[in-house]
């Protein structure tokens, strides 16, 4: 086969980002070289959503912007111009159907995350991108501040430009090992301190793991840092053996580990009867405790809350198990009611950013130009996805970042080259 001697793009990392930013950067006209450290692209997102891929949010621009929290400014131009419908078209267009499920997320019909790889890979082929599996990269090559490509255990890739898409330190068995923060900074750029978020929580009360595998739904979850109620969110919350996952407590991780860090003392208190006030509560446990006067507490409970938070709620209250529904006092009912409202979780710590849904800080921000998503340090060197200091809750807003900021890293290197 003929060698091209057209200059070409290198994309390092076959991530959401590096694989959008090399598809869209061929189809633009450019030579793409896809190198990917693992024997597969897409390990990550093959595992995203438990399985079933949450690709992005319906939600509109601005509120997309605010789950990103301070940082979302910088993605507005992303936003802009590869937004939420534009990657729903995109799936549908290459044949991956999309379904908007509760809160506006958006999951592959199939319902398996795997097929919104294979539509990617599928369309990379289409588009003429050159893949080259098991190369991890080791070294970026810089002539004059200018990228001129990149080492794969010592080989060199001579390359006109060069799109990072590394992912964060994250379930680093799917590749993403944090390599790209060490290479950003071979080339001048600053790491903005690295720690985990959307990070499963660790719990003093043995409550969560007496429970543990439980979820509970449509509960309200407040955190509280010390003593002060600093947030209040509902949805689900799942007990582990050592602490709680789930959506609310994976949202809230992000300032429970900045908190933990600096010492503070934190606790999640969890109103599981979010519907009912204290005197809706109240005229219910009336009810209860009369309609079922002879049965033990034990019993009465089952009809009140899942079997697995039973022990705990009569170890935290310390009422007698056996005691009937007619004997229970207008005190311990009040103590019941304070429960239910509100189940007191001291957390003591979190789990290790190789169990995080992401790793919060990356890439400083403002050595990037939200237009390009071009170095300003390193000549045609580009930088997408999770490397950056991009983090949001949950809800697909972490994976339509790394999509977006891909198409912009893969449109201007292709811009750029083809000039
Ligand atoms: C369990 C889990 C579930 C998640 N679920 C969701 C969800 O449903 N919705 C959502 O929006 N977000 C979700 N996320 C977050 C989302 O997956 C990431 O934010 C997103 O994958 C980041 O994309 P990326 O392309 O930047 O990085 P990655 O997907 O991490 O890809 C980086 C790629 O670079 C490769 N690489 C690394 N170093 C090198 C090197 N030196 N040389 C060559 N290649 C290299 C890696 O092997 C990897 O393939 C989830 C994350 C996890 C861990």
């Amino acid at each position: 086969m003929m060698k091209s001697n057209k200059p070409r793009i290198i994309v390092v990392g076959g991530g959401a980002a590096g694989m959008m930013a090399a598809g869209i950067a061929a189809k633009t006209g450019a030579r793409v070289l896809l190198l990917e450290k693992m024997k597969q692209p897409g390990r990550k997102l093959a595992i995203t959503g438990k399985g079933r891929c949450n690709l992005t949010n319906i939600c509109e621009i601005r509120e997309f912007i605010e789950h990103f929290g301070k940082t979302g400014r910088f993605l507005r131009q992303a936003l802009h111009r590869f937004s939420n419908q534009d990657l729903i078209n995109f799936f549908n267009d290459n044949g991956l159907e999309t379904v908007t499920e509760r809160g506006g997320r958006v999951f592959p019909l199939s319902g398996k995350a795997p097929d919104v790889v294979k539509a990617m890979r599928d369309w990379l082929q289409k588009c003429g991108v050159t893949i080259r599996l098991n190369s991890p990269i080791d070294s970026l090559l810089l002539e004059n501040g200018k990228i001129s490509g990149v080492t794969v255990a010592g080989e060199e890739f001579p390359a006109a430009a060069v799109i990072l898409a590394t992912g964060g330190a994250s379930y680093p068995k799917t590749g993403s090992t944090g390599d790209g923060y060490r290479l950003a900074e071979s080339v001048g750029h600053n790491i903005t301190h690295c720690q985990p978020a959307l990070v499963p929580l660790i719990c003093s009360e043995t409550a969560t793991s007496q429970a543990a595998g439980l979820t509970l739904h449509n509960v309200s979850v407040r955190l509280f840092i010390n003593q002060k109620k600093v947030r209040d969110i509902f949805g689900e919350i799942m007990f582990t053996e050592d602490g709680v996952s789930g959506p609310t407590a994976l949202t809230l991780s992000g300032s429970v580990v900045t908190a933990l860090k600096k010492g503070d003392e934190v606790e999640l208190s969890v109103d599981l009867k979010p519907a009912l006030d204290e005197k809706k509560l109240d005229s219910r446990l009336i009810r209860d405790f009369h309609k079922r006067g002879k049965e033990s507490l034990t019993s009465i409970l089952r009809g009140l809350i899942p079997k697995e938070l039973i022990t705990s709620c009569l170890q935290m209250t310390g009422i007698d198990p056996d005691r009937q529904g007619h004997h229970i006092t207008t005190q311990e009912r009040k103590q019941l009611r304070q429960w239910f409202k509100e189940l007191r979780l001291p957390v003591t710590g979190h789990r290790p950013l190789s169990e995080a849904i992401i790793t919060a800080g990356g890439v400083d921000l403002r050595e990037i130009d939200p237009k390009t998503m071009a170095s300003k340090l390193a000549k045609n060197l580009f930088i997408a996805g999770e490397l950056l200091d991009l983090q949001a809750d949950t809800g697909g807003y972490n994976l339509q970042a790394a999509f977006s900021t891909g198409y912009l890293a893969g449109t201007a290197a292709a811009a750029e080259i083809l000039a």
